[in-house]
């Protein structure tokens, strides 16, 4: 497969077509393995920043496309294939769940996989989807990058651990009030009450549909 092929996305503008193409590294996420070879306990460091492809999101958060991907991992030549371990850290934006604010972190994710030799045993036992594979002397990084990154992006990421989301009557953001913000909304059923008690009634435990009353005055 020409090394061009993996740009198919379109977010990377080809440039022009000439030997450049064909240059080692052109595509930082493909690594060449010829350097390291076949022989069993060989190693190679990859220490590199590589450019995010596009669509490594989540509904809420995910990696900015073309953002600087730094990968740190050692290659091992093993009996079937290549081993990969490491890290990465990935950079990542979103909203918060709670309170909708800008999210602006640094994922670091280890990773370690097999990726097969074509023709090995491993390969021949093995599915597609289950092992990873090497194409020739290629070894393709994006797709276990894509995937580990994935896996560990939040369904429901924080702006911090604590929080506190929206006011439900104002839609202010109530990290940013001050702590005793709250509004003076009487419910209409409850007025009579609670000039009658001082204070109004609170739900028994276990009421479905709890009524949100100030319990501060
Ligand atoms: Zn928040
Ligand atoms: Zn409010």
């Amino acid at each position: 497969m020409p090394a061009a092929a993996s740009n198919r996305s379109g977010a990377v503008s080809p440039g022009p077509r000439t030997a450049g193409d064909r240059r080692p590294g052109a595509n930082p996420w493909r690594i060449d393995l010829r350097e390291l070879g076949r022989r069993a306990g060989s190693m190679q460091e990859i220490d590199r920043t590589a450019p995010a492809p596009d669509g490594w999101r989540v509904e809420l958060i995910g990696v900015p496309a073309g953002g600087d991907v730094h990968l740190r991992l050692r290659l091992e030549s093993v009996m079937e294939g290549v081993l990969v371990t490491g890290d990465l850290d990935v950079p990542v934006t979103g909203s918060c769940a709670r309170c909708l604010e800008p999210i602006e972190d640094t994922l670091h994710l280890d990773v370690q996989e097999l990726y097969a030799y074509e023709g090995s045993t491993t390969e021949a036992t093995s599915e597609e989807d289950e092992v990873r594979r090497i194409e020739g002397d290629f070894l393709d990084l994006a797709p276990l990058a894509r995937d580990t990154v994935v896996l560990n992006l939040p369904l429901a990421p924080v702006c911090t651990e604590d929080c506190a989301g929206l006011c439900v009557d104002c839609g202010q953001r109530l990290d940013d009030l001050p702590a005793d913000h709250h509004h003076e909304i009487v419910d209409a059923r409850w007025a009579g009450l609670a000039e009658k008690f001082g204070t109004p009634p609170t739900s028994s435990p276990g009421t479905p549909g709890e009524i949100p009353t100030t319990e501060e005055n």
